[in-house]
């Protein structure tokens, strides 16, 4: 199995961003001690997005903000998208892309697929038929049978595989705050999208991994950490090191997106393969140079960042 903890976090899409609130507020004097510095729109990718990248003043928590808004169809430009699931026991990693397990990041390959009843140690599983090929989603129908809380019947024990063909034309709309607001109070999400990478894809929430695999499915991500779903196409649970990064002056780890608040969010590892040791409880620390800002967990995780701490703008999807 090959072992992902050296590579670089990434990020990623859904819908509407609903978020529920928690924890205590901190005094005001911590609160203006807090450094924060502007989303840079110029990070994004230009062929990511539809059109321009436009200013507008939208209501965030019952304040008028000044928000960067723009459009993507959510393909990234500088990475493939899949493999998700092989097709027979046989096939090499290649042929299939990740799945994370108690905080490690395991190869989809056809063995993993055999031993998947081992693995979760539980004979119900059989995600392949007796020559060896792959349960697998292959159509439009049955990805939306089995990419969902209540999964058909007949799609128990599949691996889940949507394509991004099938939701091309699905538009997502970013509203982000052009200057952070930090907020003491941490801010959980529930649904949608939690971040954007540079490409335009969004960082999702975590996958309800236990929904899945009550159904006996699986739905890998491929190996940048991606996979689409019916109501978001393609986005990330995972970062993976294969977005655009944009690299610090100082030792610091490279950016890789915003989060929804528009707190930067930065690779887990520095260039000396060091992690950051004082993250708060959302992934979050403060420097002088990229005031506060989030690091990404690592890959196995199932978590790009855990919480906000800033007011959340949304993103959208038109389906
Ligand atoms: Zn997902
Ligand atoms: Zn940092």
């Amino acid at each position: 199995m090959k072992n992902y903890k050296h590579l670089k976090p990434i990020l990623l899409l859904t819908s509407i961003v609903l978020f529920m609130s928690c924890k205590s507020d901190k005094n005001n004097e911590a609160l203006n001690a807090i450094k924060v510095v502007s989303v840079n729109p110029d990070y994004f990718i230009v062929d990511n997005i539809i059109g321009k990248i436009t200013q507008e003043t939208v209501e965030l928590d019952g304040t008028p903000t000044l928000c960067y808004v723009f459009q993507t169809n959510s393909r990234p430009s500088e990475h493939q998208m899949g493999p998700w699931c092989p097709r027979h026991i046989d096939d090499a990693k290649e042929k299939g892309g990740i799945w994370f397990d108690d905080g490690k990041v395991y190869d989809v390959d056809g063995h993993f697929i055999a031993e998947l009843a081992e693995f979760y140690e539980d004979d119900a599983w059989k995600v392949f038929r007796e020559d060896g090929s792959v349960k697998y989603t292959g159509t439009q129908e049955e990805c939306e049978g089995a990419a969902k809380p209540d999964v058909e019947e007949a799609y128990q024990n599949y691996c889940v595989e949507c394509l991004p063909k099938y939701y091309k034309d699905q538009v997502t709309t970013y509203t982000i705050p052009v200057t952070p607001v930090y907020t003491s109070r941490e801010q959980r999400f529930r649904r949608g999208a939690i971040g954007v990478a540079f490409n335009g894809v969004n960082f999702d929430p975590p996958a309800p991994t236990e929904a899945i695999l009550a159904a006996h499915t699986i739905a890998p991500l491929d190996d940048q950490g991606g996979h689409v779903n019916p109501h978001g196409g393609y986005h990330y649970h995972a970062a993976t090191g294969f977005t655009k990064e944009v690299n610090q002056a100082d030792v610091h780890a490279p950016m890789l997106g915003y989060a929804m608040d528009g707190f930067g969010i930065y690779a887990l590892l520095d260039a000396n393969e060091k992690q950051p040791i004082d993250l708060d409880n959302c992934g979050g620390h403060e420097d002088e140079t990229r005031g506060y800002h989030y690091h990404a967990g690592e890959p196995g995780g199932n978590q790009v960042i855990k919480c906000l701490h800033g007011v959340a703008g949304n993103a959208f999807v038109q389906e």
